[in-house]
């Protein structure tokens, strides 16, 4: 052999996906993303994409699952987890004895949420104080376009559902910074400490009402929260109220290879995983979709991974087909879908190029996550990540490996670990990002649809 013939032979030479993207794929992938923009501007909190999914689910005749119901294979169901994240399965042919493929994404994001009491007049400026959700830099969150998106439960039982600042004739939302005539001493300041949590502050409005006393222009505010949807101060105590960066997911770049949105981390995965889902045939095995909340805080909580509501629902999936829950579990395969950092040549000493996922060469599949020593993560094992291998490659999906940066120069977690513990067959796979948990994420459209193909294969194996 020719050392020409033994290099192409014997070593890996990881190509951008387009030099293999045919006309069809082509295609395909843009009105893959056209769907997925569409679906980014209808979703950005994990209730809205809940909706969004009980909604469109129920349009594929999937139904909500009656424990004790009678499930035969293609049957379809889903259980919604009190509006905040959703399990959804296709009923497979062979027994659940012998598994499920599951694929499990998560729909909240970083953000800032309103605190209990947040409504307050400072310098006749009505504000909103927050308390952010999840790791954000916050010098990002000043001096962008915000929204307000959540519900309040009235003391009446009412819920009133508030998305203000999405639509073109709506007002938006906005933290201020310090301008830089005057930012001598914030400048010398570390980036993290350049705007602290207490001053994201969002300013509501100047306008005082006609009168005598304080606090005009707050009252001002309530007063038009109260024309608009019949609130009271006392209704902020129940409510959960978010700030999230205002605006559409669009087309990046002179050649629209890239989308920008809030919050790809980790709807891009989530929306690859379901698509797919919708429309299955009878699979093999059955395959569960499942869109996570309270990720970015450490999956706790009710509607997090760690809950037992999915347990409960492969429960009740179990007994519908007269299948044991450990067996299931033992025998079934996950793949953790979320986001990798795409390789970033502008902050290149962050990460081992070598072994980061970079932009357009597909779904990236990460053994490890975790830091300091792998601390926290699933650690694949061999064998699984052969199985994502064997399973890609014979679908033809393009992929690639990432790693979550440098070692020992910071690290995060997924939902990966709590799939594991529970005796199931783990990997973490998704769509490389650039600028992660910014309020504005980059991701390749090539790499959204190849995410999507992958889900799609997993489910089938
Ligand atoms: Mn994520
Ligand atoms: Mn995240």
């Amino acid at each position: 052999m020719t050392t020409e013939e033994l290099r192409t032979s014997l070593l890996s030479a990881p190509k951008n996906g387009y030099t293999s993207l045919t006309p069809e794929q082509r295609a395909e992938m843009e009105a893959y993303c056209k769907r997925y923009s569409a679906f980014m501007d209808a979703c950005k909190t994990e209730r809205e994409a809940t909706a969004w999914a009980v909604e469109t689910a129920e349009k594929y005749g999937f139904k909500e699952i009656v424990p004790g119901m009678k499930l035969q294979p293609g049957d379809k169901v889903y259980k919604n987890n009190r509006g905040k994240s959703i399990m959804l399965a296709v009923i497979g042919s062979a027994s659940l004895n012998e598994g499920a493929n599951i694929c499990a994404a998560h729909v909240d994001s970083p953000r800032m949420d309103l605190k209990p009491n947040p409504l307050y007049e400072d310098s006749e400026i009505a504000y909103f104080k927050t308390h952010y959700y999840g790791g954000i830099k916050k010098y990002q969150w000043v001096t962008v376009p915000l929204a307000l998106h959540g519900v309040v439960y009235r003391k009446d039982g009412s819920v009133i559902t508030i998305t203000i600042g999405e639509d073109e004739s709506d007002p938006i939302l906005c933290v201020s910074d310090l301008l830089i005539h005057l930012s001598a001493d914030q400048m010398k300041k570390p980036l993290a400490e350049g705007i602290v949590g207490e001053q994201l502050n969002v300013i509501l409005g100047t306008e005082p009402i006609e009168g005598e006393g304080s606090d005009l222009v707050k009252l001002n505010i309530m007063k038009l929260l109260n024309e608009k949807y019949g609130l009271i101060e006392a209704d902020f105590l129940s409510a959960e109220l978010t700030i999230v960066p205002a605006g559409r997911c669009r087309e990046v770049g002179l050649d629209r290879s890239l989308l920008g949105a809030y919050g790809h981390d980790d709807r891009v995965c989530a929306y690859a995983e379901i698509e797919p889902l919708l429309t299955m045939d009878i699979p093999t095995h059955t395959a569960v979709c499942i869109l996570a909340d309270k990720e970015e805080i450490g999956s706790v909580g009710i509607s997090g991974m760690q809950s037992r509501a999915f347990d409960t629902f492969m429960q009740d999936l179990c007994d519908s087909t007269g299948a044991n829950l450990n067996r299931c579990f033992e025998n079934s395969f996950c793949l953790s879908a979320d986001v990798s950092n795409a390789f970033d040549p502008n902050f290149a000493e962050t990460c081992d190029k070598r072994n980061n996922s970079m932009l357009n060469r597909g779904i990236s599949i990460c053994k490890y996550t975790g830091s300091r020593g792998k601390g926290g993560a699933s650690d694949a094992s061999a064998e699984a990540m052969g199985h994502v291998r064997t399973t890609l490659d014979n679908a033809g999906v393009l992929w690639q490996i990432a790693t979550l940066g440098k070692v020992d120069q910071g690290g995060g977690g997924t939902v990966a670990a709590y799939m594991a513990n529970r005796n199931i067959v783990t990997v973490d796979a998704g769509v490389p990002v650039l600028s992660m948990h910014a309020p504005m994420e980059l991701v390749s459209k090539l790499d959204c649809y190849m995410t999507m193909l992958a889900c799609k294969a997993i489910y089938l194996a």
